[in-house]
């Protein structure tokens, strides 16, 4: 088996979360530097989250990998995304608890789209059109998100009432049980 190398994540204060992200070429899917990336992106979210984009690692193109069966945790569940885009919004918002790799410790409720229309590149080359719901379309707004330099918190109505540490979220929950996870 070989060694999976996981890369450090880079953490809020760092710029690169900051900047918008460029698109992948269609010629550099293919490329030994890009398959490098996804292999990368995937190690380094195993096991951690569900989710996880090429700033978070230090790579400003348009490319996250995140779980499309988040009940399940195995890799064989995530998704490469290269060059999203989201078409439609549905009206409805939720607000449900979220977090983030490059976050660590910190919770937010988050409102997001209900129901968005997607299309993206796979690693095929292949143009993808899907419908996703609930907290499909949550992780892939919040990782959509990271190619433009927007974080978690920067959704946030009210940080004194909905930006909190995992135990206080923790406690939270005790109340009022939604999903969460690592994003
Ligand atoms: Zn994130």
């Amino acid at each position: 088996m070989p060694i999976k190398k996981k890369i450090s994540i880079k953490t809020w204060e760092d710029p690169i979360l900051r900047q918008v992200a460029i698109d992948v070429q269609p010629s550099e899917i293919s490329s030994k530097k890009f398959q490098v990336l996804v292999r990368n992106l995937l190690n380094t979210v195993e096991g951690e989250g569900v989710g996880l984009a090429a700033p978070q690692i230090g790579v400003s193109k348009r490319v996250f990998v995140m779980n499309f069966e988040p009940g399940k945790t195995e890799l064989s569940n995530f998704v490469i995304v290269i060059n999203p885009q989201i078409l439609h919004k549905s009206d409805d918002l939720e607000k449900e608890g979220e977090g983030c790799l490059s976050i660590p410790g910190m919770m937010g409720i988050v409102p997001r789209h209900r129901v968005i229309d997607v299309s993206y590149t796979d690693l095929s080359g292949k143009i993808v059109n899907q419908q996703l719901c609930d907290y499909v379309a949550r992780i892939f707004q919040h990782e959509y998100d990271h190619l433009d330099g927007i974080l978690f918190v920067d959704h946030i109505e009210n940080k004194d009432r909905d930006f909190m540490t995992e135990d206080q979220y923790l406690e939270l929950e005790k109340k009022n049980p939604s999903d969460e996870s690592e994003l």
